[in-house]
């Protein structure tokens, strides 16, 4: 049997990793966008180091597109395999996969247009060549129907050889946990792949479970070496005190770039326990991005998959996230509007790094007025302008301008949607009461922070795999 690492090996995105069984059997975990060179984009993602058609079975670990945004691609090069994942990771996949496929189109007509202006012939719109995406509608669709729903903790029998089961993973909804056992020449392997994890006590999605009588672990380790400055547990004192820190005592706006998928719903949910515990000021709350709207509505519907918290805050309150004060925004000229209004507010929009989407607006509106403040809860990439916020500089350049920063500039990470160092060592140590893990091979991370965590594992081998690298397992 034997595993080879395609992708997120010694880097975050691109999630992508083939096991092939005793049989012949090619079972291929998560098939994500490779993000890491943003001018690489169609180079790293166009085409795959196998036969897609040679691909038996797929899972879907959950729905970032760092993990599911190439299934699409794979369907069209000719993967008619099933595809098992959870209903959540289902549903979601299908409203990011679409909203990703707009970006690609922006993208490549922008990128079109550069190339022609760049030539010196005038600009026609009419004879640009049709703009080329990964794939299209019509792939999503086709993959959707090549998916197979698992619940947590339920087997699935594959095939005689093999047999998998879903776990809580924590993370965003229906993140799961993927554990295969294999049986070969009367002896059965069980290999464990954490897919992406979530923190410790996070709002709405229950805590990771880990695998048991595991032989070899597949794990993420984007926190490694790093430490959580606050514990999720006090996501609601931390964010009533910048609420009334910048709405109340300054009367300015609070502006939180958030994912769409997961953030926003977490500090969403955080505000409206606030609201019903009789602890919020009078203060209106908008939620301004198209995608977290769609995706709140599969959390609302999917609550069976949240926490025991969230399970009993809708059984009393009837929803998750609709309170009075929450106003939702659809309309794009009300986006705009709400962006220079004048009074004191709290504003929720995507995309969490500040690059794109409505966020961008917001900042490029708000930054510049010392009243405000633009709180950033989640990690951003160097180079975004999520990054350039916080290094803490006087100007920041906008839409190729530059503004002056005259806003508090705050990171939380009590929303954190990983775990920290500790928190990973312990799960390494809980997924190996018996001793019988022989190796853990780490991904989804960057090599420094791998190294550390790496060093801190005790009794099990700990591997590095570079990208198409293989190993065989015993
Ligand atoms: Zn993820």
């Amino acid at each position: 049997m034997k595993i080879t690492f395609w992708g997120a090996a010694r880097q975050v995105t691109g999630s992508m990793h083939l096991l092939e069984l005793p049989s012949g059997t090619r079972v291929l975990i998560d098939c994500g966008l490779d993000y890491e060179k943003r001018k690489e984009f169609e180079e790293r993602n166009a085409n795959f180091p196998f036969d897609p058609k040679s691909i038996d079975l797929l899972i879907l670990t959950h729905a970032h597109i760092d993990h599911s945004g190439n299934v699409p691609n794979l369907v069209r090069q000719g993967f008619n395999g099933k595809i098992v994942g959870t209903e959540p990771t289902l549903e979601l996949s299908d409203f990011l996969l679409h909203d990703s496929l707009n970006i690609q189109r922006m993208e490549m007509a922008a990128k079109q247009k550069t190339i022609w202006k760049n030539s010196g012939k005038k600009f026609n719109k009419g004879k640009m060549p049709k703009v080329q995406t990964l794939y299209t509608k019509k792939h999503i669709t086709e993959m959707l129907d090549q998916s197979v729903c698992l619940p947590y903790n339920v087997d699935y029998q594959y095939s005689d050889e093999l047999t998998l089961s879903l776990h809580e993973a924590g993370h965003i909804l229906g993140a799961a946990s993927v554990r295969f056992s294999i049986k070969h020449n009367n002896k059965t392997t069980v290999v464990g792949f954490t897919g992406d994890l979530g923190n410790a006590n996070s709002k709405l999605v229950p805590n990771p479970v880990p695998m048991k009588n595991l032989n070899y672990l597949i794990s993420e380790s984007t926190y490694g070496g790093r430490k959580h400055q606050s514990d999720s547990r006090n996501a609601e004192d931390a964010m009533l005190e910048e609420i009334i820190d910048t709405c109340v005592t300054r009367g300015g706006k609070l502006v939180i770039p958030a994912f769409s998928v997961g953030r926003t719903q977490a500090i969403i949910f955080t505000i409206h326990q606030l609201y019903r515990a009789g602890r919020l000021p009078e203060i209106p709350i908008f939620t301004d991005s198209p995608l977290a709207i769609k995706s709140t509505k599969v959390y609302q519907h999917n609550v069976e998959f949240l926490n025991e918290e969230a399970v009993e805050f809708q059984q009393k309150h009837g929803s998750l996230f609709d309170f009075p004060l929450l106003q939702v925004i659809e309309d794009e000229k009300e986006s705009e509007l709400l962006s220079v209004m004048n009074t004191p507010c709290v504003i929720i929009s995507a995309a969490g790094m500040v690059e794109g989407g409505r966020i961008q607006m917001h900042v490029r509106n708000n930054v510049g007025f010392s009243e405000n403040t633009i709180l950033i809860a989640g990690f951003c990439a160097e180079g975004t302008l999520g990054h350039r916020l916080l290094s803490g500089q006087d100007f920041v350049e906008i839409n190729r301008k530059p503004r002056p920063v005259h806003a508090k500039i705050k990171r939380t990470d009590v929303f954190s949607a990983h775990p920290d160092h500790q928190q990973m060592v312990t799960y390494f140590e809980e997924s190996n009461p018996k001793g019988d893990l022989k190796n853990i091979f780490l991904v989804h991370g960057d090599e420094t922070q791998m190294g550390i965590l790496a060093n801190d594992v005790k009794h099990t081998q700990v591997t590095l795999p570079e990208k198409g690298q293989s190993f065989e397992l015993n």
